[in-house]
This record gives structure tokens, C-alpha cells and sequence, in this order.
């Protein structure tokens, strides 16, 4: 199994010197290998590969021993290879008759990671420089820099990188042949529902991760914004408006993973088979831009709920809940959610005007009443019980 760990890091001030110093260094590095493709492409119409700006690392290194020659070669690899990335997709996504844009360069603040592909390469997990009580991170060009491991690392570390979140550090490893921690059966299953007021409701009528929180961090983001907005370019109170909104941002998205993490933990505690539907959030937003016969018709409202749908963060819910189910032993089944809104779990009758509004269900054929969303999470139940008797059977 994979897994990902992310831990706030404790840099010294000298080290938060060094840690801008190396990101805004691979900034400039992914910049000019991004310069070097685009004139070799304007002027000879040449297409540079990766390798070929691989290559030049070393000469690059060696002219500028005091800046790019300080840190990792593997870390400036891995910048290249980002970059390689960029324009892979923009090549495939060009066949496929799209219209992507050209990679762009970054500008500061636009670029917030460095990677070291491999544990031991330019930088070492769980360095000790004779203080054995805590944890640190080696880093090249930066020292040993303290983390605040705030759970245990378990498997391999593969890879390390270092993100910044506004004024926040954070170190992000990537640990292979992590072992399966499994959990005791509990002989209950459960569907869940997936919403905007409530990120999951469970069959059994629990609403778990109520973004209330992110809701008062999203009033705030907005104040923040008008605030940027109002100030001039360039001067030093704009920096503080954006630095400010950048924080928010950043909360904001640790409150929606916060959320996320502790609703998954719970429904891996409780049941043994959780049953989801299966999302298509790609489409779902491609949608809101209307289409050709049928130019913005509803678009507003479909884009404030789509909106929505992507600020709740189901997919990333999702991935979270599948790690933790895999970790536990647990089982996750996908469901079509076609009529699952619809129907009625008594009777089976199914008709949109079962839904009477958002949160409310209320059958026509017999009557029953219930939470719109609760009786979507008893009818992926079902569908997905049904599934799995099926696929048993088989
Ligand atoms: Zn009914």
C-alpha cells in the first residue's frame, strides 16, 4: 500500500531564508528550461526533451555554484520532469482536437513545491543531528530542519517534498509497502450520500463534516477579497491583502481535508461496507457551461451548485475514504446513482416528484416521508448490497 504523510516543518529563521532561497531557485529553473523550449520551438521550430535539458544541469550547475549549483541535482530533475509533464498533457490534450493553453510560466507565488524523488538523494527522513527525542528532515543546500511528526510514519519513504502554504512549511512523503492496519468486523454496512450541507449522510440518519466552519472561513475569504480589491497595484498593503487571502485559502483547505479525514475514519470504524455512488464530477462541471443548442440556459444556478460541489470536495472525500477503507480492511462499493433520489426505499415507486425539495422525500405512491438525503444513502445501500449478492453469486 501507498500513503502519503504531510507534517508542518520548523525551520530556523536562517532555514526559512534557505527554503525561499531553493523554491524560488527551481521557480527560476522551471522558468528558463520553459524559455528554452519555447524559443527553440518559435525559432527552429526544434522540440526539446527532457533529457536534452537534463543534460545541461551539470554546466548550469557549475556556472552558478553559489545559487543553482547548491542544491539537489535529483530535486532540479524532478523540476525538469514537471515541466515535461506540462507539456505532455498539452501535446496529448492538442490531439485529442482541444484547444490547452501553452505551459505557463510561474510567477512568484505560483510555484509552491520542491521535490526530491528518492529517500536518501539530496535529502534524508528522520536525519538525527545528536537530538533524539525529536524529528528532522535533511535537505540540501537547507540543513537539517525540524518537523512536527505529529503521527507515525509507517513503510518506506520514497519521495520527499516541501510545500509552502502561505507563511507555512510543510514536508509531504510519499512511504511505499506501508502494512494494512486492519479493523475489527463490526457487522454493519452503511450507504452514504453525498452533499453540500452535510459532506456525508449515512443510511442510519448521521450527517457527518457539517461545513459550518468552512462556511465562516468562506465569509471571511470573501471580505479578504474585496479588501485586495480595493487596494493599489504594487503597493505594500496589496502584498498584505494577498497574503492574507492566501492564508485563507489555505485554511480553508485544511479544514475541508480536516472534515474529510475525520468523516472517513469514522465510517471505517463503524462499517464494514460502505456503499457510494459512483461520481462523475468532471462532467457534472463541464455541463455547467451549457451547450451549443442550449446556450446558458440555466447556467447561473448550475454554476453556483457546481460551485459548491467542488468547494465540498467530494472526489477528494473519496480518495480519502478509499485509503482508509483499503488500510482497514474495509469494503467500498461504487453505485450508478441513476433515480437514486427518486425512489422510494418502502415501495420502489419512482418519481421526480418524490423529491419535494432539496432535504425533503416524500413517496406519491404510499406516503413515506423521510430526509432526501438519508433515503439516498439507504437506496445506494441497497443497490450496492444488491450489486455485491450479484457479484458473489457469479
Ligand atoms: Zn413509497
Amino acid at each position: 500500500m501507498r500513503r502519503a504523510y504531510k507534517f508542518l516543518l520548523r525551520p530556523t529563521s536562517r532555514q526559512t531564508v534557505a527554503l525561499v532561497a531553493c523554491l524560488e531557485e527551481h521557480r527560476q529553473l522551471y522558468n528558463a528550461a520553459l524559455e528554452h523550449r519555447r524559443t527553440a520551438y518559435r525559432m527552429a521550430g526544434a522540440k526539446i526533451r527532457y533529457g536534452d535539458q537534463s543534460a545541461e544541469l551539470k554546466h548550469i550547475r557549475g556556472d552558478d555554484p553559489g545559487g543553482q549549483g547548491r542544491w539537489s541535482f535529483s530535486s532540479q530533475q524532478a523540476t525538469l520532469r514537471r515541466l515535461d509533464k506540462a507539456f505532455a498533457a498539452f501535446f496529448r490534450r492538442r490531439k485529442a482536437g482541444q484547444t490547452p493553453g501553452y505551459p505557463r510560466f510561474k510567477g512568484r507565488g505560483w510555484f509552491d513545491t520542491v521535490e526530491w524523488p528518492k529517500d536518501g538523494d539530496g535529502c534524508r527522513w528522520d536525519s538525527q543531528p545528536g537530538h533524539p527525542t525529536a524529528t528532522f528532515v535533511r535537505l540540501q543546500g537547507i540543513g537539517h530542519v525540524r518537523v512536527h511528526r505529529h503521527r507515525p510514519v509507517r513503510g518506506r519513504v520514497k519521495t520527499i517534498a516541501v510545500k509552502r502554504e502561505g507563511r507555512r512549511w510543510y514536508v509531504i512523503l510519499s512511504c511505499e509497502d506501508v502494512p494494512a492496519e486492519s479493523l475489527p468486523a463490526t457487522g454493519a454496512v452503511a450507504g452514504i450520500d453525498l452533499g453540500v450541507a452535510s459532506l456525508v449522510t449515512t443510511s442510519d440518519g448521521d450527517h457527518l463534516a457539517n461545513p459550518r466552519h468552512l462556511a465562516a472561513s468562506a465569509d471571511r475569504l470573501a471580505a479578504a477579497q474585496r479588501d485586495l480589491a480595493r487596494k493599489k497595484r504594487g503597493s505594500r498593503r496589496r502584498r498584505r491583502a494577498a497574503a492574507r487571502v492566501a492564508a485563507l485559502h489555505a485554511k480553508i483547505r485544511r479544514q475541508r481535508l480536516d472534515g474529510a479525514h475525520k468523516a472517513a475514519l469514522r465510517l471505517v470504524r463503524d462499517y464494514d461496507v460502505i456503499a457510494h455512488e459512483a461520481l462523475r464530477i468532471t462532467n457534472m462541471t463541464r455541463s455547467a457551461k451549457g451547450t451549443a443548442e442550449q446556450p446558458g440556459r440555466g447556467v447561473a444556478a448550475k454554476a453556483g451548485l457546481n460551485r459548491s460541489i467542488l468547494d465540498a470536495g467530494w472526489g477528494v472525500f473519496l480518495r480519502i475514504l478509499a485509503h482508509k477503507a483499503e488500510s482497514a480492511g474495509r469494503e467500498l462499493i461504487a453505485v450508478n446513482p441513476a433515480g437514486t433520489s427518486r425512489t422510494c426505499p418502502r415501495c420502489g415507486h419512482c418519481a421526480a416528484g418524490n423529491r419535494v425539495t432539496q432535504a425533503e422525500f416524500r413517496c406519491q405512491g404510499c406516503g413515506h416521508q423521510a430526509h432526501a438525503d438519508v433515503n439516498a444513502a439507504i437506496n445506494f445501500l441497497r443497490a450496492g448490497l444488491a450489486l455485491r449478492d450479484a457479484a458473489q453469486a457469479a
